[in-house]
């Protein structure tokens, strides 16, 4: 796959999202056939427009997650790969097209740090497993959680992040999907990602400059950030927003992994961010990604509910 051009007159050019339908070309960048892969107006919001990451209703099946978000409406699922362990990967896809629901991106990849080469040789292996998973989903992207590997400074994990995506490139264009590095909140910098900033995941997207690597915005990471809004900017203007995850900042997080609030319990101007991308040109799904006990505990349908009504309210 070309890489992106360096010249002025192109990096404003957003990049294309082809077609996932079934009966397409197997590689839908490549085709020359019309997008039919959904895209979305500046501040539109309607249910079509929502997503819901399998993570959030964790007590589901994959099978159970598609025909309840079906049932309620919404246009899209982002697919953990844990709920595709053990299945036929043609036979989700044809669920999917059931149901009507886009798959959005398949979670995730990434964790390419190790302190020996042999490690980081398994982690490349594991994300080439991603794509596959991706591609054989009809999912269009992969996120990455990049990785930190402790003892190894940040600039060093850098660069071996940006080594394992590079080292994956050549596959990802091939199964035409694309590889979305979100950046984690500076306090999973220790051991998840040691891309902790939009300025940061930019610089990298930037520097590895390829069609097929880009940027998933999350708000729980990215809320604080005082450059939040020229980094945004930043990466629409170079067509590098593939995804944006919402959730909400409790101020009373009692664990700083698995208790995500829902859009509205916390602090996070869900909205402010939302038409920050949205103007950078951002014209995908917005994605709903919660991990909470509190939330897993309660009844997922009733939940699901609550997710519809937050992204209503507060998106
Ligand atoms: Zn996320």
């Amino acid at each position: 796959m070309t890489k992106k051009s360096s010249s002025s007159t192109q990096i404003t050019m957003r990049k294309p999202f082809r077609t996932t339908a079934p009966d397409a070309c197997p590689n839908p960048l490549k085709s020359d056939s019309p997008s039919v892969f959904p895209t979305f107006a500046a501040g539109e919001r309607g249910l079509k427009r929502l997503a819901v990451h399998t993570i959030t209703t964790k007590p589901w099946d994959i099978h159970t997650a598609i025909t309840r978000f079906s049932a309620v409406g919404i246009g899209g699922i982002s697919i953990w790969r844990d709920t595709l362990s053990g299945k036929n990967l043609a036979g989700v896809r044809m669920e999917l097209i059931d149901a009507d629901l886009q798959p959005v991106a398949v979670v995730r990849g990434g964790f390419y740090t190790g302190i020996d080469r042999a490690t980081r040789d398994l982690a490349v292996d594991d994300n080439l497993r991603a794509i596959d998973e991706a591609a054989g989903i009809g999912a269009p992207m992969v996120v990455l959680v990049c990785g930190a590997t402790p003892g190894i400074s940040i600039c060093e994990n850098i660069e071996q992040i940006r080594d394992g995506i590079e080292r994956t490139l050549d596959h990802a264009s091939a199964a035409g999907v694309r590889l979305a590095i979100e950046p984690l909140h500076p306090m999973y910098a220790d051991c998840r990602s040691a891309v902790a900033t939009m300025k940061s995941a930019n610089d990298l997207c930037e520097a590895i400059d390829h069609s097929h690597v880009g940027v998933a915005v999350d708000v729980f990471h990215v809320w604080w950030d005082p450059d939040l809004e020229r980094e945004i900017s930043r990466c629409g203007a170079a067509g590098n927003i593939l995804g944006f995850h919402v959730c909400d900042w409790k101020l009373d997080m009692a664990d700083m992994l698995n208790d995500r609030g829902l859009m509205g319990e916390g602090i996070i101007d869900v909205k402010g961010i939302g038409a920050l991308v949205d103007r950078a040109g951002f014209d995908g799904f917005y994605e709903v990604e919660v991990f909470s006990t509190k939330w897993w505990a309660m009844d997922q349908d009733a939940y699901l509910k609550k997710i519809v009504e937050a992204y209503r309210e507060h998106c």
